[in-house]
């Protein structure tokens, strides 16, 4: 048998288990939804997985309320015990990784030799986080001539976290494993196109010990169930993934309850290659950043900008190794891009293969569907492009790439930050001065030199400009969650205004 027969086989066993479908997750009970229930498909044939409980106001109304409920045990818990408590998620986590893996191939179309490594990323998140839980809540002390200042930082309460399709189980973690290591509770409202690895977050969080009511997970659509989470007055903070114009309504939701937003949002993110650059290495970063996890990933460099003096034969080898790509079954090792997540979203990336050639762009690769049965396509390479088009203003998420020549530093410059996004930006070059001037004024929340994206944790992660609003990553991520109080004692009998005497 084949390892994708034998991994389809121990999909399918683990996909029984959803035959009665994905509850919400509230205080511990299973609750079905109270706006009835939604098919989730896998994008990989069209196929039924499950039906999941479509969340509306009333089962985020319950939820706030579990969380708020279990709000101060959570965080009065000793710092120790609930460390030992999210080390025991993240064993749980590594412990089921190859179910997780599967599933998420199953429901978003991610390659597995990509997801593989997601799950186990999940992981790495909680046991990061969980190692600062001891020390989180230390804040400094500032002397005044009067007062002893002391600081100390607290969790701001049960947070709303919401989560976008594209690498669904590690976005979670992401968020959440910071947010009860601060000593927040939770309400987690997933993509509805891929509900399953957080039905299993969920599971594993409670088997590892987590009380009941600290991480709730209620599924359903963004207009219901994730507008109702942005209104609750028992939610003090939402934090969010997903696309800029998304990040703009949950800033508008939240606003009649004064809500804290972190916004992780889109981005048309450019990698520029200059002739002086390592050319082999800069190929194979290019083309696994825009074509790895089906390029639906926010930090995809999907604008190359490319120096005049080397396209030609930069285009001819990336139109090689593109042309070559495997597009498969994500269950099989061999697949290197899977299916889009949806009719929907296939819908739009294939709507760009017109429009290019509308705006005079060529397809030098892909620009096609493969076969009928899943959301396929070839991965795609435009040339000849302008940074004026659509091709290279909007972001398309899907395997991609729009290729844009320059010829001196300034104008690639100039092409690199004429985007309203700016989350990452990827450089090329081995001019060390010429990297230091350029990475100074490269509008982008998120650099890397001679590198692909390569995460840190301790590292801020963010945009700047429609990419978003705040970081996660080190204490940045504590930043969110807690709140810094100030507390002055008295140290003397210092002056104090009198009045009215
Ligand atoms: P999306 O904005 O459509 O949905 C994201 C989440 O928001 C989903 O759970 C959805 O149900 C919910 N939602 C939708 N409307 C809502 C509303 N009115 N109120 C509350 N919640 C609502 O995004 P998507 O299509 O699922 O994900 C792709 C996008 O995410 C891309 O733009 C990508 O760049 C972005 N993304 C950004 C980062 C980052 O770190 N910057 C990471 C991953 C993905």
């Amino acid at each position: 048998m084949s390892t994708l027969d034998q991994n389809i086989e121990k999909l399918k066993g683990l996909l029984t288990r959803f035959n009665t479908g994905i509850q919400n997750r509230i205080a511990g009970e299973d609750r079905g939804g109270a706006l009835g229930e939604f098919d989730n498909t896998s994008p990989v044939d069209k196929s039924l997985i499950c039906q999941v409980a479509r969340g509306g106001a009333e089962d985020i109304d319950a939820a706030a309320h579990a969380a708020s409920a279990a709000f101060a045990e959570w965080r009065d818990m000793p710092a120790t015990q609930r460390r030992a408590i999210l080390i025991r998620v993240a064993e749980g986590i590594e412990a089921r990784a190859e179910e997780i893996a599967l599933c998420e191939c199953w429901d978003t179309g991610q390659a597995l030799r990509f997801m593989s490594k997601a799950a186990l990323r999940g992981a790495e998140n909680f046991r990061y986080f969980a190692d600062q839980v001891v020390q989180v809540r230390d804040g400094q002390h500032l002397k005044s001539p009067t007062l002893m200042n002391i600081t100390t930082r607290v969790p701001i309460g049960p947070v709303g976290v919401i989560t976008p399709w594209n690498t669904p189980f590690m976005l979670s973690t992401w968020k959440i494993a910071p947010a009860l290591a601060a000593g927040c509770t939770v309400v987690h409202k997933p993509a509805e196109a891929s509900p399953l690895t957080a039905r299993l977050l969920v599971e594993i969080a409670e088997e590892a010990g987590l009380p009941k009511g600290v991480l709730n997970t209620v599924n359903g659509f963004g207009e219901e169930a994730g507008k109702a989470l942005c209104e609750h007055p028992k939610i003090r903070a939402i934090a969010f993934v997903g696309e800029s114009r998304t990040g703009s309504l949950i800033t508008k939701q939240g606003a009649g309850t004064l809500k804290r937003n972190h916004l992780e949002l889109g981005g048309k993110n450019p990698v520029i290659v200059f002739d002086d650059a390592d050319l082999e290495r800069a190929l194979d970063a290019v083309i696994f950043m825009i074509y790895s996890i089906n390029g639906e990933r926010c930090t995809s460099s999907s604008r190359l900008l490319v120096q005049d003096t080397i396209r030609a034969e930069f285009e001819a080898k990336l139109i090689e190794r593109v042309n070559n790509i495997r597009v498969g079954h994500p269950l099989d090792p061999a697949t290197e891009v899977g299916p889009l997540i949806s009719a929907e979203h296939f819908d739009k990336v294939t709507s760009y293969f017109d429009i290019a050639r509308q705006d005079g762009a060529t397809v030098a690769a892909g620009g096609e569907t493969v076969g009928d049965q899943g959301y396929f396509v070839r991965p795609t390479l435009f040339t000849n492009a302008t940074n004026q088009m659509r091709i290279a203003k909007e972001e398309i998420f899907g395997p991609v790439l729009t290729s844009i020549p320059f010829s001196t530093e300034e104008e690639a410059l100039q092409i690199a930050n004429d985007t309203p996004y700016g989350l990452t930006g990827y450089l090329w070059t081995n001019d060390l001065t010429r990297a230091l001037r350029f990475t100074d004024r490269l509008e982008a929340g998120m650099i890397w030199v001679n590198s692909e994206n390569v995460r840190h944790l301790p590292t801020p992660f963010g945009g700047v400009k429609a990419s978003g609003i705040g970081r996660d990553g080190g204490d940045w991520s504590f930043e969110f969650y807690m709140e810094q109080k100030h507390i002055g004692f008295a140290t003397g009998q210092h002056k104090i205004s009198r009045l009215g005497v």
